[in-house]
């Protein structure tokens, strides 16, 4: 994907990022977590190395696990990011680009949530949130209950 039109900023306007190179993946989100952070039926994540995003105004952020945390602007709210502690990547919320038209997402995370009346993308690939092993070791290692559905709701 290019570059070009990778940038955004929260709805106040205190916060803008822009990306220099495309994302590595582009994901719904349908986790509890994701859920609970956005506000919105499902979260649409796109990720990016650290190092390819410059920051113009620093999101506040949030410990959201033992493993992670969330950024979001601390005046408006907006829900910006979200990062492993230990990766180089972070994902940035979709919504929050000025043309999230570039970023369309191509798998679905967190497939054991997802709401039943939600109907989008049924053709993509599905993940389970405990799928990724790295994140089953992180869970493991801090001894941390996610707050999954583990049934459909
Ligand atoms: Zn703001």
């Amino acid at each position: 994907m290019k570059s070009d039109n990778l940038e955004g900023g929260c709805l106040c306007g205190n916060i803008r990022f822009e990306c220099t190179v495309g994302p590595s993946l582009v994901s719904y989100c349908h986790c509890r977590m994701c859920r609970k952070a956005t506000g919105g039926p499902f979260s649409v994540m796109a990720n990016f190395p650290r190092d390819s995003v410059t920051w113009s105004g620093e999101p506040r952020t949030r410990r959201s696990s033992p493993f992670a945390t969330r950024g979001f602007c601390e005046h408006c709210g907006t829900p910006l990011c979200f990062q492993y502690d230990d990766s180089d990547h972070v994902s940035i919320s979709v919504g929050a680009f000025d043309e999230p038209g570039h970023l369309r997402p191509i798998q679905h995370g967190g497939i054991e949530s997802k709401l039943h009346w939600v109907s989008i993308d049924s053709e993509l690939p599905t993940e389970r949130c405990d799928d990724d092993p790295d994140y089953r070791r992180l869970v493991e290692e801090t001894h941390w209950s996610p707050p999954f559905d583990s049934k459909p709701s």
